[in-house]
């Protein structure tokens, strides 16, 4: 997130032409941002940095250069991209020959000023089930992940030092019923610690199986685009769309900083308006993304009137679990991206503190569970 105050002038400048923006603007102009930007706050202890690390470029499957997915991240504002082509599926070979599998990767990279994007080297290891598909990324050198059995190249991932995670587990291709097939060769893997994550989102996929796999086996809880044409196509980012991202909660604003925290699973998945992740991660990200502003009593009434600001660009949809109603809403509140929430608390009697635990409908923390948030507010 720091990163992102050198380009502030840059956006404060593009907002006196684009009035999309002002929209967002009149109340807070604290907090303006492109619609298409992610933009989460850090958390307590970390930096919270905005990953996508699974893209295809030309030099596999995909359809674009590899300096176009550097410029979509970047509009996009994220912190870090690793290129993913698949290492064994190769149908342009014949137009554009590569006997170097690092060669996406190094175009991508020469692309960017390191201050605004971290591009990390990756392969995709393309296999049939099990193991399925998998990526590695914080790669050192891609082309001796070429080896006829699947399991030495996790080993020789592994020994490169990268992050490995299972893609699309429950792509129907590779799972008819779209229930990720666990089976003994990942428990293995997982096992021998070759095996470190799992796409809960991949695409426009939701696996609830796959978010229980991440948690049984403490693999850390992974969202991609593994985008092949246009992000902005794919995701129909000029109706508000965006692509899924693993948003990774780092000690430090840097590569090994990301790859420290992947491996600690530090991770929560934005796709759609949905997050998924971790409790102990979900709840800061939510305690940082709604501000309460204190308010106070209505004259002559036990209403207690506050203020929620809104200052990311996901919707949050809040299950009201306190004693209390609320004066103009019902027990389900929802909150829109980069917007101010005027609520009116019933306590009856007149109170110094007022409690507020809300249950957030959209932060999933397990299969059929969901973030609580408390609010605690002190009257003065
Ligand atoms: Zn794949
Ligand atoms: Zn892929």
């Amino acid at each position: 997130m720091t990163q992102k105050i050198f380009c502030l002038g840059i956006i404060l400048i593009t907002l006196n032409i684009m009035p999309v923006i002002a929209q967002h603007s009149h109340d807070h102009p604290h907090y303006h941002h492109h619609p298409r930007e992610v933009n989460f706050p850090d958390i307590p202890g970390y930096f919270t940095m905005s990953t996508d690390l699974h893209i295809h470029t030309v030099f596999s499957d995909g359809s674009v250069w590899p300096d176009i997915r550097v410029e979509e991240a970047l509009k996009d504002k994220l912190d870090a991209i690793a290129i993913t082509d698949h290492l064994e599926h190769q149908p342009h070979q014949d137009d554009i020959p590569h006997p170097d599998r690092n060669r996406a990767y190094e175009i991508a990279a020469e692309q960017v000023d390191k201050e605004e994007l971290i591009v990390i080297n990756g392969s995709e290891i393309t296999r049939s089930m099990p193991p399925g598909h998998a990526n590695a990324v914080f790669l050192d050198d891609a082309n001796k992940l070429l080896v006829d059995d699947a399991i030495e190249a996790f080993r020789e991932a592994d020994a490169q030092g990268a992050f490995i995670f299972w893609n699309h587990p429950s792509w129907l291709r590779q799972a008819e019923d779209a229930v990720p097939p666990l089976s003994e060769m990942h428990l293995k893997l997982i096992d021998e610690k070759l095996l470190h994550g799992i796409e809960v989102v991949n695409m426009h996929r939701y696996s609830k199986k796959a978010l229980q796999i991440a948690l049984d086996h403490d693999l850390t809880i992974m969202g991609t685009s593994d985008v092949h044409g246009l992000i902005d196509w794919d995701y129909d980012v000029h109706h508000g769309g965006h692509r899924p991202v693993t948003l990774v909660f780092s000690e430090e604003y840097s590569k090994q900083g990301l790859q420290d925290a992947l491996f600690k699973g530090r991770t929560v998945v934005w796709k759609d308006d949905l997050l998924i992740g971790k409790n102990e991660y979900m709840v800061p990200l939510i305690n940082e993304s709604l501000l309460i502003k204190t308010g106070n009593y209505l004259d002559g009434t036990s209403v207690y009137e506050l203020e929620i600001e809104n200052i990311t660009g996901q919707k949050f949809i809040l299950k009201n679990k306190s004693d209390y109603t609320f004066h103009h809403h019902a027990d389900v509140i929802t909150i829109d991206p980069y917007s101010t929430k005027r609520l009116l608390v019933k306590t009856i009697d007149r109170l110094d503190t007022i409690h507020l635990p809300f249950s957030v409908m959209n932060a999933i923390i397990a299969p059929d569970e969901y973030a609580i948030v408390k609010f605690n507010i002190d009257v003065n």
